[in-house]
């Protein structure tokens, strides 16, 4: 592949591994609780899409309890010395008061192992006020903004009730651009009622802004329990991919995405307590192994041995 996976970006940017602390902000969504809409995306879980997130307490002991958590998967040397991203993930990080979210973003990026602030939001909560706030935290530290566009199709968006079109993301994007601020885009391949070509268009879309976007991350649809998609799909199911459907859909993705878009994700990992399908995605050693096989050959053989992340 011709672009760099976050991990190496940051490796080469900071000469150290980093790593995300995935914080709450103790925003909820407006897709959620009635501003937009009640029930949110269709595909949207319990946790707003967040369930590996540190509880909302105060911030520095949700640092604590979330790098604690990094920390007992790695070795203790070199402890100090590691270096994090602050991520605040699950629902709309800039859906509240810009003062109040000011000050929690403040006291992360303030942190001398911190070294960029990312706050997932969505497009249509990025108002006069939340830029202000979001340019005076970017004197402090780097920030990152990952917009959930998903698809770039607005009929699509509509059956898994988004709640916001496609003009609304551009619009949004070109502020944040011209703001300075670096954009990472996620989007879903799988989302019911696209074809593959669907999907690839969303890519293609994304390669052709300008300037195009800083990061990307890529999921497969992950259809869960006590999800409205849940309950769609059981009651009447959509077609899913297989795990080398989706391998090869990723290595297209790719093909089509500038070089310098950093991938952050190419696979989703959610709650496997919660997972209705795609099954093969709570095998995630075997989705990581054949991800890297598909990634590492012009065409699929099951010999490829080189080893590479595939996401961070
Ligand atoms: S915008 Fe995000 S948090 Fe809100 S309902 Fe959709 S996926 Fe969930």
């Amino acid at each position: 592949m011709r672009q760099k996976m976050l991990s190496e970006e940051l490796k080469g940017k900071y000469g150290v591994k980093v790593y995300k602390l995935s914080l709450s902000s103790g925003c909820t969504c407006p897709n959620r609780d009635g501003t937009i809409m009640y029930g949110g995306c269709t595909f949207c879980s319990e946790g707003g899409s967040g369930e590996s997130a540190a509880p909302f307490v105060p911030l520095r002991e949700q640092i604590e309890f979330a790098r604690k958590k990094v920390e007992a998967k790695l070795p203790k040397a070199g402890q100090d010395k590691r270096l994090y991203i602050a991520y605040f993930q699950s629902f709309t990080n800039t859906y509240g008061d810009p003062e109040r979210l000011y000050e929690m973003f403040r006291e992360a990026a303030m942190l001398p192992e911190i070294a960029a602030v990312s706050i997932g939001t969505r497009p249509d909560c990025l108002e006069a006020p939340v830029m202000e706030m979001l340019c005076r935290l970017q004197e402090i530290k780097p920030v990152w903004v990952e917009l959930g566009l998903q698809t770039m199709h607005d009929r699509t968006a509509e059956r898994v009730h988004r709640g916001y079109c496609l003009e609304t993301f551009e619009n949004a994007y070109k502020r944040l651009k011209e703001a300075g601020m670096e954009v990472v885009v996620h989007v879903i391949m799988g989302l019911p009622g696209e074809s593959r070509c669907d999907m690839l268009d969303t890519i293609r879309y994304l390669s052709s802004l300008r300037p195009v976007p800083d990061g990307i991350k890529i999921a497969q649809l992950q259809i869960l329990r006590g999800t409205a998609l849940g309950v769609e799909y059981q009651k009447d199911p959509f077609p899913v991919m297989t795990l080398e459907e989706y391998c090869e859909l990723i290595r297209d993705c790719l093909a089509i995405l500038p070089e310098e878009v950093v991938i952050h994700r190419l696979t989703g990992d959610g709650p496997k307590n919660l997972l209705i399908e795609p099954a093969w995605s709570a095998d995630k050693k075997r989705v990581l192994n054949t991800m890297r096989r598909y990634l590492t050959q012009p065409a699929f053989s099951s010999s490829g041995t080189e080893h590479r992340e595939v996401h961070s």
